[in-house]
């Protein structure tokens, strides 16, 4: 029997036990079992569902400025408590603190725009649109709606769903990934004490069988999902199936263009943080430098070896230390498989960061920064997402090549160009197949009154996450047209089709 600490579900208000199974949370950068989660079953997770359904009447018909109201105060809480939950995300996901404070505070910022909502939710208002007739469009909540999040952004990922589906009026589920789940469970926490009523946010920890309970129940209206491509595909065809809207983001792969008359100093200080930061386990982090001519690439190349050479890797709670470890044993082996396999493809390593040593932590899953040069399109490790610190850079003649290899990925996330040549950046942001693009920006991840969400197989279905098509996401449109015929006056039907003719 485990004496670790467990992490249990919130139910209705509750922190409760629930299901058979469960299994550790490692802290990665010592690779030690910290504590142990409980694993929903599917009695658990209806639980959840139901109590998400009896508290859907009453918090729909709640004024939406008080369903607002508990929005500010829960980004208050988020600022006073935002070193406990960035130590909670450091221990379980590995990233360095500086890193998680950014990811909290982006999350915030999801917050502070669901605390809009009633601006939000305004509807649309057409007076007289036939004789004495008036028409109008509001923005009614769904229900029971869910979130299936995944591993690298434990606290803002769950921020970017369910805050702006309570303030449209829904209740809802969350379902965090398994490898870091306890800051989004203290984030719900202090959602109760913001004051958000027993019911209308549960968390249930767990894996497919919580999932797939999530995705078989009717009273589920519909569900958000951010993780793996695979995943992200079943969970859009399993839930439209079952007649829910889905939204289900995937993973990435997104690549860099340095024109030759980039400031390359400057672009190589880019894709460090964008190649490197959160040890490259970001859906927009930059693994693929597409570099246009030999001589650019040449520059790139020497640059990053030079910076890498400056990078500190070890504890994410050491504010000294640029990149954690990986988050899973699992993980590590894959990514580091990754690098051999790139070997193996006969792309070129110019810097090898597999032996890398953190004293006093040799049991943490942690990895150097990897430099690949010479990679091409047929290789494993340019097709695949390797989400580590891993950095490939490609040679191309021109910006149309490099943009036609761009195209041709499956993924369509986020991309970039560095450039002083306003047409070519121009031309790129018009043309290319990719959902966020950034001009000299590595991480083009919009802000949250934007929405955020990338093409092709990066994202199955039609609303992005977050920002105003999180409001379309979270409601149904409802149209009602209306007249008050004056008393006494007797009309006759109408038998053509009612028009302004
Ligand atoms: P994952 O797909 O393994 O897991 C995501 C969620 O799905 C977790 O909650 C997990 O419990 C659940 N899950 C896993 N396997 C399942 C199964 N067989 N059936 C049902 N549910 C299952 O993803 P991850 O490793 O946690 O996260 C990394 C991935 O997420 C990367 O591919 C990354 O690109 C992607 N990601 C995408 C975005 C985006 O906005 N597009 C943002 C962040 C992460």
């Amino acid at each position: 029997m485990s004496t670790l600490p467990i992490i249990q579900h919130l139910i209705d208000g509750q922190l409760v036990n629930g299901g058979s199974r469960s299994q550790d949370v490692f802290n990665p950068a010592t690779g030690q079992a910290e504590k142990r989660l409980l694993l929903a079953d599917k009695l658990t997770v209806e639980q959840a569902i139901a109590s998400a359904h009896a508290a859907y009447p009453a918090w729909r018909a709640t004024p939406p400025l008080k369903r607002a109201r508990v929005m500010s105060k829960l980004k208050v809480l988020l600022e006073e408590n935002a070193d406990a939950i960035c130590a909670l995300v450091t221990a379980e996901h590995g990233k360095v603190l500086g890193d998680a404070l950014g990811e909290l505070q982006r999350g915030i910022e999801n917050v502070e725009y669901a605390s809009y909502a009633p601006e939000l939710l305004k509807g649309e208002h057409s007076k007289n649109v036939g004789g004495g007739v008036d028409s109008w469009s509001e923005f009614q909540a769904l229900g029971v709606t869910a979130g299936i999040t995944p591993f690298n952004f434990p606290v803002m990922v769950p921020l970017w769903m369910w805050p702006m589906a309570v303030a449209c009026g829904n209740t809802f589920i969350l379902k965090p990934s398994e490898r870091d789940p306890s800051s989004a469970l203290l984030v719900a926490e202090l959602a109760l004490q913001a004051g958000l009523p027993p019911g209308v946010l549960n968390v249930v920890n767990g894996d497919k069988e919580a999932v797939d309970t999530l995705l078989a129940d009717k009273r589920v209206q519909a569900i958000s999902f951010v993780g793996s491509t695979p995943i992200a595909e079943y969970i859009y065809a399993t839930g439209c199936a079952n007649g829910k809207r889905v939204q289900a983001l995937g993973g990435a792969k997104n690549h860099a263009v340095v024109m030759p008359d980039a400031d390359v100093p400057n672009a190589v200080s880019a894709l460090m943080g964008a190649a490197y930061g959160s040890c490259g386990e970001r859906c927009m982090a930059i693994p693929l430098v597409v570099a246009i001519g030999d001589a650019t690439a040449d520059a790139v190349v020497a640059g990053l070896k030079v910076e890498i050479a400056k990078m500190k890797v070890g504890p994410g709670t050491d504010a000294s230390n640029d990149m954690g470890p990986l988050v899973t044993k699992q993980h590590f082996e894959k990514v580091k498989g990754y690098v051999d396999q790139g070997v193996a493809e006969g792309a070129t390593l110019v810097v090898d960061g597999r032996n890398v040593q953190v004293p006093g932590h040799e049991a943490g899953y942690f990895l150097g920064a990897c430099l690949f040069d010479h990679v091409k399109v047929g290789m494993k490790i340019y097709q695949e997402e390797i989400f580590g610190p891993v950095l490939g850079v490609m040679r191309v003649n021109t910006l149309q090549e490099a943009m036609d290899l761009i195209d041709a990925h499956e993924y369509g996330n986020g991309t970039c160009i560095f450039t002083r040549d306003g047409e070519a950046a121009r031309y790129f942001t018009d043309h290319i197949l990719v959902g966020m693009v950034g001009v000299n920006v590595p991480l083009p991840v919009p802000v949250a009154y934007h929405s955020f969400g990338g093409w092709k197989r990066s994202l199955f279905g039609d609303l992005s996450a977050y920002g105003p098509d999180a409001v379309r996401f979270y409601t149904k449109r409802k149209t009602i047209t209306q007249r008050w015929p004056s008393a006494g006056v007797r009309e006759g039907s109408v038998f053509s089709f009612p028009s302004t003719r």
